[in-house]
């Protein structure tokens, strides 16, 4: 019997509601159950594909080729549970598919309503298909209730509470105690009013998780109990933690998870086995050293946009036991050619990572090249790799004039869509129709590695699998004077026509990869590259 667990947020936004819902999961799955979690969006993107890192963070792109959501990341990296397009959805993707409906004539000239119509389509969104033998679907409503746009989701659960009962349905609700230091107390009035306006629209949540920055008296717990209807035990408190991954034992140790058993009854769980999180606290508490990673990007003041690379850091220093800084660094000053880049001193390597246009994009390059030239790590993803490409196509092959067509046009498309690919007369083109220009490639795409590469010993295999999400390709027309200048190709994709890492020869870590590997990268088992990478940056530490 699958059950479902429906995670709402009050108060203020920003409380974390993604890494409650992915803690939540590592604890139930730390039970023994089988869980699936899933994100429900209010807003009317169809998804967040097109929105700017700045409004909503990274896109986070699952193996089956959606862009969504970055808090399925946090799903994924909490449970290891890898999400599908059908985990996210929008109230822009719901209307998008009931306008067609309407289009096409399926309603039957019914007249078409938030209720029934769009509660409906949210409600077979929750149920659709969780997998086999899940035994919970963790449901996070994005948004803070009261908010206008997330009305018909919250109606949609209210009626799921209803059709399936309190043995299959449980309503978790994150609030907020904040401490006003000129009273020196905790307030609970927030919480109060949260739940009320959640009671008022028909949901009474059965466990409040109360995000706070000290413990709460048990007098104030006895409060919230009483004033929102829910058991004292069931008032969880969810205090600061050092780092996200402590988390899941944080909220063991406050009951969250004994709570949701006792409002489904369940009373022969196992105990949780925390093992893993224990020793991930451990290392991440007592780290063997420190290593300082500059990672050089354009949105430097959204941390959120760089979510998962910063995960994934965080995971290639778990591997080696050591404390990743990582130092965020402006790409856009380095496009002035004269800006210095003495901010890159004390860096035991840098990251180049995805990003699209051509602001802040020489300056990447001026990065790369001086990693290439001092022998510092450099790790490129995607534009990060494209963006290497072209300046060692100038500055070592001897293409003055080597460019990406994202720039413009180019009279040497080193990087570019493939109809653009180029060279001399010739022109390189796909036998398979599968590439359209301007269409991103997405989701998960195999690679064949080069036996003896770099690559290859990293990931202790020759075939891989990884995820992809841009629209130009390194152009392999220039394989031969890239290789003669040296730079090896030392990934291709199966057909051997797109080139997805390359290597330098002469450097002790250099590797660009044309997809995201942190998207796959998770506390409990980290990215080979992120850990080969970390281990570099260790090395240029001297601290091995
Ligand atoms: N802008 C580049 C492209 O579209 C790289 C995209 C990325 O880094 N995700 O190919």
């Amino acid at each position: 019997m699958t059950r479902y667990i429906f995670i709402t947020g009050g108060v203020v936004s920003s409380l974390g509601k993604g890494i409650a819902s992915a803690a939540m999961g590592a604890l139930l799955q730390a039970r023994g159950y089988k869980v699936r979690l899933r994100k429900l969006d209010p807003y009317l993107n169809v998804d967040p594909g097109t929105m700017s890192p700045r409004q909503h963070g990274e896109v986070y792109v699952t193996d089956d080729g959606a862009e969504t959501d970055l808090d399925l990341g946090h799903y994924e990296r909490f449970t290891g549970v890898s999400a599908r397009q059908s985990d996210n959805i929008t109230t822009g993707r719901i209307y998008q598919s009931i306008i067609e409906k309407e289009r096409r004539g399926d309603f039957l000239g019914a007249t078409i309503q938030v209720i029934p119509h769009v509660t409906d389509a949210i409600k077979d969104f929750v149920l659709s298909d969780p997998g086999e033998n899940v035994d919970f679907v963790l449901c996070e409503i994005g948004g803070t209730v009261g908010d206008i746009e997330g009305l018909p989701f919250f109606e949609a659960i209210r009626q799921l509470g209803q059709e399936l009962g309190p043995e299959r349905a449980c309503f978790i609700h994150l609030t907020l105690l904040p401490y006003i230091p000129a009273a020196g107390e905790m307030k609970t009035k927030p919480t109060q009013h949260s739940v009320k306006e959640l009671r008022s629209i028909g949901i009474q949540p059965q466990i409040l998780l109360c995000r706070c920055d000290r413990p709460i008296p048990e007098t104030e717990k006895g409060k919230i109990a009483s004033f929102c209807n829910v058991r004292p035990s069931s008032v969880i408190e969810a205090r600061d933690v050092g780092h996200i991954y402590d988390v899941p034992a944080a909220y063991h140790a406050e009951g969250l998870d004994t709570e949701v058993l006792w409002h489904f009854r369940i009373d022969d769980a196992p105990l949780p086995d925390l093992t893993r999180w224990n020793e991930i606290a451990d290392t991440i508490h007592n780290p063997d050293g420190e290593v300082c990673i500059g990672l050089v990007g354009k949105y430097t003041d959204v941390p959120d946009a760089y979510k998962s690379v910063s995960e994934a850091l965080v995971h290639g220093g778990l591997a080696n036991k050591v404390r990743v800084k990582v130092r965020m660094i402006d790409s856009e000053q380095f496009d002035d050619e004269h800006h210095p880049l003495d901010i890159l001193d004390g860096v035991h390597g840098v990251l180049l990572p995805g990003g699209f246009g051509e602001r802040g994009a020489h300056g990447k390059m001026r990065v790369a090249r001086f990693a290439r030239e001092r022998a510092l790590p450099c790790f490129g993803i995607c534009y990060g790799m494209q963006l290497s490409v072209v300046e060692a196509a100038r500055t070592l092959a001897g293409f003055k004039a080597a460019s990406t067509t994202e720039f413009g046009p180019t009279d040497e498309p080193v990087v570019g869509l493939i109809e653009e690919w180029t060279k001399g007369n010739e022109r390189i083109t796909r036998d398979e129709n599968t590439d359209k220009g301007g269409t991103m490639r997405l989701g998960a795409y195999p690679a064949i590695l080069e036996e003896g590469s770099k690559v290859a010993e990293i990931y202790g295999t020759t075939e891989i699998s990884e995820r992809h999400r841009h629209r130009y390709e390194v152009n392999s027309g220039y394989i031969e004077e890239m290789e003669a200048a040296g730079v090896s190709f030392a990934g291709m994709s199966p057909d051997g026509l797109l080139p997805e890492i390359i290597e330098l020869k002469d450097h002790p870590w250099f590797i660009g990869v044309q997809f995201h590997p942190e998207l796959k990268s998770r506390p409990f088992e980290p990215h080979p590259l992120f850990a080969s990478f970390i281990k570099a940056a260790k090395v240029q530490s001297r601290l091995v």
